[in-house]
């Protein structure tokens, strides 16, 4: 079965980013008819918070990508340490003593000397006598042992990858603390879970390597790996400094419609042309991970505006009337305000200032060459109840009336009604107004 899973650490709420790999991964697994796993990495005590777990999923519920079971790597620390001891017994992990300062200096001096940082495994040196003096003043970190051979796989996304054990340092697993991090429990996770494909961003690529030996060195099966390219700014600039106002949530309360962020989301940097989906289910079956370069992927956050605004204009009345009814829509004209504004809104929210001009009316705008004939259309206008035909017959008497045409007769109708010289065809939107003004 393919099983894939999103694996957040929960020290931070989910953003763009995060979201290309949650759908990936949701996208092969439901394709395939397969399991998807929410895995929470909260490995880390400090930096792992409740609140992030619950916001993100509040946010995978919000785009609908459920998953089928949900794991927390704080509960599998005694699984990870048993790991650790079967590494520890075929001589793959070793404990080091040096601090972050002494690491530090030794990368610094590696550069300075046209050398790649790898560590160099000084730990191995030591003798017993001046392992036990260490440990004795402090317990140390625990490295994986590195075969130096080249590391090589195919990539779903990147192809044949090679890596040269040798330009990595060994990595560590466990922390001085006792810490376990990342890549000694994802590793534990993805053979325990079944794991058969793992997406993740480019930056992974060197864990990928390290982890591909990890895998091999405890005997379990290697999933599938693919790498997707990391997202930039509309510019190609990096966008690691502003993901974090690119936070979904914030998206979700600016009035994005999941459906529009799928569907931009599912097919942005791949030879797949973005067009909006009506349903999930049309998601997921036009998804294809061959289809996506290894290119970094620009992304606007902008263009989530006029994608949100297709997907609300397909929307029927049904779709939407809690919408409506929240704003204050009376339920007997909500589907007729529905029709009128729906082709005129970039977002949900914009609903609200429509249904303003319509309780309250607007301020009008009139030009001072227009205010005669403002005042003399007004007087004709009709006695209520307004219907359809209402603004095409009193526009028609007024036109005879004034010998005004066209725009020169609309125009300045239309913004003394709404101030707005734009907007909702206005034989729709007169009958729904609460408000008519009898004199400017
Ligand atoms: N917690 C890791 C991250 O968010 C997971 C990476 C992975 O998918 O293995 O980067």
């Amino acid at each position: 079965m393919v099983t894939t899973r999103f694996a957040p650490s929960p020290t931070g709420y989910l953003h763009i980013g995060n979201l290309r790999t949650a759908l990936f991964n949701f996208l092969i697994a439901r394709q395939a008819g397969g399991e998807f796993i929410l895995r929470i990495d909260d490995t880390d005590p400090e930096r792992s918070k409740l609140e992030y777990v619950d916001g993100i999923k509040r946010d995978l519920d919000w785009l609908g990508l459920d998953w089928d079971r949900v794991e927390h790597q704080s509960a599998r620390l005694e699984r990870y340490a048993e790991v650790a001891d079967q590494l520890r017994g075929k001589g793959l992990f070793y404990e080091c003593f040096e601090t972050p300062v002494e690491l530090d200096l030794k990368r610094k001096k590696q550069l300075n000397m046209g050398k790649p940082p790898v560590y160099d495994r000084s730990a191995l040196a030591l003798s017993d006598v001046e392992r036990q003096a260490l440990s004795s003043e402090s317990s140390g970190h625990w490295r994986f042992l590195l075969a130096r051979s080249r590391i090589e796989w195919t990539d779903g996304i990147l192809g044949n990858l090679s890596i040269d054990a040798a330009s990595v340092s060994d990595p560590v697993l466990i922390r001085g603390d006792g810490q376990v991090l990342y890549t000694l429990a994802s590793i534990c996770d993805d053979i325990d879970m079944g794991v058969t494909h793992v997406v993740r961003g480019s930056d992974h690529v060197t864990n990928t390597a390290t982890q591909i030996q990890m895998i091999c060195a405890i005997g379990g099966t290697l999933p599938s790996f693919s790498h997707h390219s990391l997202l930039t700014g509309p510019k190609g600039e990096g966008l690691s400094k502003r993901l974090g106002s690119l936070a979904l949530r914030d998206m979700r309360d600016a009035g994005i419609q999941p459906m529009a962020l799928l569907s931009h989301l599912a097919r942005l940097g791949s030879s797949d042309p973005v067009e909006l989906r009506g349903s999930m289910e049309e998601i997921i079956a036009g998804f294809d991970l061959n289809k996506f370069g290894s290119a970094p992927t620009k992304f606007d956050d902008s263009d989530l505006i006029p994608i949100t605004a297709k997907y609300l204009q397909g929307l029927d009345y049904v779709d939407v009337s809690q919408d409506v009814a929240a704003i204050g829509v009376p339920v007997d004209i909500a589907e007729d305000f529905w029709n009128v504004t729906r082709t005129n809104i970039s977002t949900l929210k914009d609903l609200g200032g429509w249904w303003e001009l319509i309780k309250n009316g607007a301020t009008p705008e009139i030009d001072f060459e227009d205010k005669e004939f403002i005042a003399q259309a007004i007087l004709m206008l009709p006695e209520v109840p307004f219907d359809t035909t209402t603004w095409g017959t009193w526009t028609a008497e007024v036109k005879l009336a004034t010998g005004r045409k066209g725009k020169g007769l609309f125009m300045p109708l239309r913004r003394a009604l709404t101030g707005m010289s734009h907007g909702p065809d206005m034989g729709a939107l007169l009958p729904l107004l609460q408000k008519i003004p009898r004199k400017f």
